[in-house]
């Protein structure tokens, strides 16, 4: 699974390729968040400003997608 370097956070992740919707939704937030089990694997994909085509390839390759903690925003993330 991944894990943030910088605050242990396992659990969701955003990705700094799909830009925020809205300016005032928070200074980490991201078009496309993911929620990821305890045991690795993607359960849930917060879409608020992407597009299909980035979904389905999120969902297939998320270490490409992913690159930025959710809770601290860090970019120092581990992929197994
Ligand atoms: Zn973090």
């Amino acid at each position: 699974m991944p894990r943030c370097v910088n605050c242990g956070n396992n659990e969701a992740f955003v990705s700094s390729s799909v830009p925020v919707a809205s300016p005032t939704t928070g200074r980490y937030f991201s078009g496309l968040v993911a929620n990821f089990s305890g045991e690795g694997n993607l359960i849930n994909l917060e879409n608020t400003n992407a597009s299909w085509d980035q979904v389905q390839s999120a969902w297939q390759r998320p270490e490409y997608y992913f690159d930025r903690c959710y809770h601290c925003g860090s970019q120092r993330l581990i992929w197994p």
